[in-house]
């Protein structure tokens, strides 16, 4: 019995170090993955707010004391929205909690738990290597790589991110909502150290997010209309620096430095099921969130820990592992998180894209009476942004 997962990002490495941990190397494990975290690559500019939850279940599958080393706490929250009074700000004394949240630097993660596959008990790693083609019978899957090699399993797992090649070869379909913006992404640094805080901010171009990293350094994404992108594409470093500071404000005084800038076209991609004859989707191939409420990762999480929750029951009933009964009950307890994490997001992304003034004056009364009211800013905490445990 064994299982095979396309993709090693965040989900597919997680996930094939949650089933090793399960089930203690009984249940094999064999994760493709087209290419490895190194250092020597260009880092990606992309750092994940991971709730306290998240990081409790990475603790769980002894993950976490890996990725804990290069993590910054975030210990304050501060949301805000440009040129009116509006403000919410959220504190980990509050809740009587030491963090909000981590931060972790995708790239850096990656390698650290590139690390923890390399001696994971039954974990085979082919990587670098591709999916060239996949057969599915009745009892098996059959995997062909780019290296000639041929695998053979009874369940396949798509973690090969959004709008999923794997899916696509077992047809299934995406549904794909076009956000018209791009997430404009780099690492900064500001004259003032953040010291562990957050911050979301709605610009009149888009949402702002700063996440706090280690050696004084910020974590920016900063959304646009995909109609400027052109433009903002254009802007040399001084006059990115510029409009930045303006858009965000002083909180960190001067912003010093930004370093190479990527973008992101932002779209939010459903696929039509999660589930097909012996194959199951997660993470980013499932489903791609808008990132501005930080929620894609952590989501992704929920369903990879339930999914090899589910495979490690089977495998100890000696159960077929890529049976319906054990697929249909993963995509069966995973819907309503699903449902309620995508509305969220997206209503969040609606909310804030509106210039309507009585929206605006409704959201910004909505912040004012949310910090005075410490209740309704826990539900806001554990919900909308996702930095306390679901
Ligand atoms: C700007 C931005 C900010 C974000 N911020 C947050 C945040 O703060 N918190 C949070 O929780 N989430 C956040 N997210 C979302 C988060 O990045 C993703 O949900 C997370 O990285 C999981 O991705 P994944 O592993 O599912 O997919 P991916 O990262 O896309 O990984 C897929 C992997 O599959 C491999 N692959 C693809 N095809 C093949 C093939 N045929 N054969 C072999 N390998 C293959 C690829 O090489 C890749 O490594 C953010 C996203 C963006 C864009």
């Amino acid at each position: 019995m064994s299982v095979i997962i396309v993709g090693g990002g965040m989900t597919g490495s997680t996930l094939a170090l949650a089933i090793s941990s399960l089930t203690a190397g009984k249940l094999p494990v064999t994760l493709i993955e087209a290419s490895r975290p190194e250092p020597h690559k260009a880092p990606e500019a992309r750092a994940l707010a991971l709730a306290q939850g998240s990081c409790q279940q990475l603790q769980r599958i002894g993950i976490w004391s890996a990725l804990s080393g290069c993590a910054t706490a975030i210990t304050r929250v501060q949301v805000s929205d440009r040129g009116h009074a509006g403000l919410v700000n959220l504190r980990a004394e509050d809740y009587a909690i030491a963090a909000l949240g981590q931060v972790i630097e995708l790239h850096e993660a990656g390698r650290h738990l590139f690390a923890l596959l390399d001696k994971a008990a039954g974990v085979t790693l082919c990587c670098p290597d591709r999916v060239a083609g996949v057969t599915r019978t009745q009892s098996q899957v059959t995997v062909t790589l780019d290296s000639g090699k041929t695998l053979q399993g009874q369940l396949m797992i798509a973690a090969d991110g959004s709008s999923s090649p794997l899916a696509n070869l077992c047809h299934i379909h995406s549904q794909v909502y076009n956000y018209q913006q791009v997430a404009v992404t780099a690492t900064l640094t500001t004259a003032r150290h953040p010291a562990g805080c957050a911050f979301e901010r709605f610009t009149h171009n888009g949402p702002l997010a700063l996440l706090p990293l280690s050696q004084g350094r910020s974590s920016l994404v900063w959304c646009h209309r995909l109609a400027d992108h052109q433009t903002v594409a254009g802007w040399d470093d001084a006059h990115f620096l510029q409009q930045l500071q303006q858009a965000f404000g002083w909180r960190l005084g001067k912003i010093l430095k930004v370093e190479t800038r990527h973008s992101y076209p932002l779209r939010l991609v459903r696929a039509s099921t999660h589930i097909s004859h012996r194959l199951a989707l997660v993470g980013n191939a499932a489903q791609t969130l808008h990132p501005i409420a930080g929620q894609g990762f952590n989501l992704a999480l929920r369903d990879a820990i339930s999914l090899a929750e589910l495979l490690a029951k089977a495998a100890e009933r000696k159960d077929d592992v890529g049976a319906w009964p054990v697929l249909s009950h993963y995509q069966e307890c995973r819907r309503t998180d699903q449902h309620n994490t995508v509305n969220l997001t997206d209503g969040l992304i609606s909310l804030f894209a509106n210039h309507h003034q009585p929206l605006v004056a409704g959201r910004n009364l909505a912040l004012m009476v949310m910090e005075r009211l410490p209740l309704l800013r826990a539900m806001f905490a554990r919900r909308a942004l996702g930095w306390i445990e679901h």
